[in-house]
């Protein structure tokens, strides 16, 4: 895989240090890697040397690029299904879902929220939170 993404993008089955310190920034690029790959983890797996070995993380990445390559958009390489509920339709089957999930802060519920930092699925658990937070302990007047 990795060799043949390698001959894909530079036309050549000689690998050079330059092309692989292109591919090792393009990969960790894909794959938000920090610390990235270096050319030389990419050189000892194609040489096959020994404790080197193909990470599943590196796998993914290699399969990302292939996509791009083949001409998918870098959002769908990227993307995975996943089930979600939606709202008064609001979402569309195949969207791509660019927020992040987070729980309810009062309910706990799984969400994908509106705006980034959203802390509440909705008004009414808004609401709810904040009245049980001004409430008094029991057992006090
Ligand atoms: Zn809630």
């Amino acid at each position: 895989m990795l060799l043949d993404i390698y001959i894909e993008i530079y036309r050549t089955d000689e690998i050079s240090k330059n092309n692989l310190v292109d591919l090792a920034a393009r990969l960790s690029d894909i794959a938000h890697k920090s610390p990235p790959w270096s050319w030389r983890y990419l050189n000892s797996i194609l040489k096959g040397h020994k404790g080197f070995k193909m990470t599943a993380e590196l796998d993914k990445a290699l399969l990302i690029m292939g996509a791009v390559i083949d001409g998918q958009h870098i959002l769908e390489a990227r993307a995975h299904p996943v089930m979600v509920y939606s709202q008064n339709g609001n979402v569309q089957e195949g969207s791509i879902i660019l927020g992040r999930s987070f729980h309810c802060k009062h309910c706990q519920r799984l969400c994908v929220g509106k705006v980034p930092n959203q802390k509440f699925c909705c008004e009414e658990c808004r609401k709810a939170w904040w009245e049980a937070e001004r409430r008094p302990p029991r057992g006090r007047k």
